[in-house]
């Protein structure tokens, strides 16, 4: 294990925002996380976990220890009525998705094609077309950097919510996830409830559709709707959908009819969130070297030189404009580091 110096940390962004971390190092397999603890690298008071880097704005040069968690191996077995899948907090995730998927076993497909790692899939609780990790998730296994032990936690710790988990709250920066664990139903029900995606498998004319087919849709959806972050430098939606309450909810529908909206929970409701972006002519405007993406507002894009600042600039002016018009305040789902 090397502690490398000065590194370029534009390649571990899916942003390609250029910025060099003071500290960095490769997490190859777990005695790695140990080591470091043993020779006090993880007593600096700036040390962060990184993963792909599909979910981070860096603002500046990281003056502070990178760990970049790349521990790989998936394995398998088969119990009586489920499969628990084990995965390394390094592997992608969407290599996670094709090893189910290639042996038929069935529901994380509808999460095809998100970006980043296993290991990050917790913290935020990744979720798409009506799926979402916690509906799997049976435990993951985690080092934590003051005691430099492992810990176990089951889906009951993790407090999962919307884009939300104990690890980006009361327990933010304090464990890093090396391993996780899905229970997966040996006879598993297709979700195929999301509109885009039965209108996708009935264009292709799949009555039946495998598990397969509904990644495949999956992908090709995203593919047309997302700019390619090896392409193009962004870090997916930039805000979460906003839950109001139910008397904010109606106020908003009474004076903007054709508002999107979805049921959320008890007297709860999401708003979409690139819609009120759209409202506010913000749909595939730029400003410098940053925009909005053409066919969606809710991700913000680096047209090749934009600096970390300056796409939280953006970002800025995009929840003002929000609040003016709406009232409502959007909140960053992307991590900025380090304000
Ligand atoms: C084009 C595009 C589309 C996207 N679509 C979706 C989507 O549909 N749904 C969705 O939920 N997300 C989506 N995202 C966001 C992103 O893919 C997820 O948040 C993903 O889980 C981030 O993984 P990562 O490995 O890149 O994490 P990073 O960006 O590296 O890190 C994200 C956070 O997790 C922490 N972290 C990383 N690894 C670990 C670890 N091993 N242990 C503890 N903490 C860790 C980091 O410190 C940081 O706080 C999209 C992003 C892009 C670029």
């Amino acid at each position: 294990m090397n502690i490398l110096k000065e590194v370029s940390l534009k390649a571990y962004n899916t942003f390609g925002v250029d910025v060099y971390a003071e500290q960095f190092v490769h997490i190859e397999q777990e005695k790695d996380l140990i080591q470091l603890y043993e020779g006090g690298w993880l007593d600096r008071d700036k040390r962060l976990f990184l993963g792909g880097g599909s979910n981070m704005l860096f603002v500046r040069n990281y003056d502070g220890l990178i760990v970049h968690m790349a521990i790989k191996g998936i394995t398998h077995r088969i119990l009586e009525e489920s499969i628990e899948v084990k995965a390394a907090g390094g592997e992608v995730w969407h290599d996670l998705v094709c090893y189910c998927v290639e042996r038929g076993f069935g529901g994380i497909e509808n999460l095809s094609l998100i970006p980043g790692t296993v290991g990050a899939a917790p913290v935020q609780n990744i979720g798409a077309y009506g799926v979402e990790l916690q509906d799997f998730f049976l435990s993951c296994r985690a080092f934590e950097l003051t005691t430099g032990t492992f810990k176990v936690f089951y889906k009951e710790d993790c407090q999962f919510g919307y884009r939300d988990s104990i690890f980006k709250g009361a327990q933010k920066g304090k464990y890093i996830i090396t391993e996780v664990n899905l229970l997966l139903p040996k006879k598993s029900i297709l979700n195929t409830t999301y509109g885009a995606i039965n209108e996708e498998l009935n264009n292709r004319g799949l009555t039946h559709p495998t598990i397969k087919d509904v990644s495949e849709v999956v992908s090709s959806i995203r593919q047309g709707k997302l700019p390619d972050p090896g392409t193009i430098g962004n870090a997916g939606s930039f805000f979460k959908n906003p839950v109001v309450s139910e008397d904010t909810f109606r106020t908003l529908v009474s004076d903007f009819v054709d508002i999107v909206y979805y049921p959320f929970g008890p007297n709860q409701y999401k708003l979409a969130a690139g819609w009120l972006i759209e409202q506010c002519g913000w749909k595939g405007k730029t400003v410098g070297n940053v925009g909005t993406w053409k066919n969606q507002a809710l991700v913000l894009v680096n047209h090749g030189k934009a600096t970390g600042l300056e796409i939280y600039e953006f970002s800025e002016a995009i929840i003002d404009s929000v609040k003016k018009r709406f009232g409502v305040c959007l909140e960053r789902e992307v991590n900025v580091i380090d304000l």
